[in-house]
């Protein structure tokens, strides 16, 4: 992969995979697929979801509230998740098999209590950066290939902002895998689609 071309590998954590708080149907499969994915680029930004214990994207936060019910807060609708990703813990951490040691960045998202952040560039309230574009920007960087957890929510948030910013984005649909959600994954390959977001059966 040529020198402006970037890899963002989105939230490869336990949480996210069998057994954790959040998994991700067949998350685990993208761990070996990432890996060797990895090997082709030179410049490779791992993300984590990185939650303070009282998350507001936490159903616990809110009284009579349930996961996977969605509520309206001041920056906009919230899916609310079982407690995940809790900065420190086992959880938070990379899944174990995860090998890409020449990963240049490790990006954490999500640590700002009132407000999530799906996205690797901007937090949930669509207006808060976190610094990813200027990273990427500053090193050459003009297209970004996204693999990882899960497809249709951190991953499409990241390519879809990927584009906002001006990058060419692509995501390696057979190094992700998807949540699902009431019809998330089709809706979220439709607005991948509309924004110039490619998809990619292999590199
Ligand atoms: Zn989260």
């Amino acid at each position: 992969m040529d020198a402006k071309t970037a890899l963002l590998v989105i939230d490869v954590q336990r949480d996210f995979c069998a057994g954790g708080a959040l998994a991700v149907p067949d998350g685990d499969a993208v761990v070996p697929i990432v890996n060797a994915l990895a090997r082709h680029y030179p410049t490779v930004i791992v993300t984590q979801d990185w939650h303070p214990a009282n998350h507001i994207s936490f159903a616990s936060q809110h009284d009579g509230r349930a996961p996977f019910e969605t509520i309206t807060l001041g920056y906009g609708e919230q899916i609310l998740w079982p407690d995940h990703c809790v900065m420190g813990s086992a959880g938070a951490a990379l899944h174990s098999a995860l090998e890409i040691p020449h990963a240049a960045l490790i990006l954490r998202k999500g640590s700002n209590r009132a407000i999530d952040s799906y996205s690797a560039f901007l937090e949930a309230d669509r207006a808060t950066k976190t610094g990813l574009d200027g990273y990427l920007t500053s090193r050459g960087i003009t297209q970004i290939d996204l693999c990882g957890l899960a497809t249709d929510y951190c991953v499409a948030w990241s390519a879809l902002d990927a584009r906002r910013f001006g990058f060419e984005a692509r995501v390696i649909e057979p190094a992700c895998r998807a949540i699902d959600l009431a019809g998330s994954l089709d809706a979220a390959w439709r607005a991948m689609q509309a924004a110039g977001v490619a998809r990619a059966g292999a590199v």
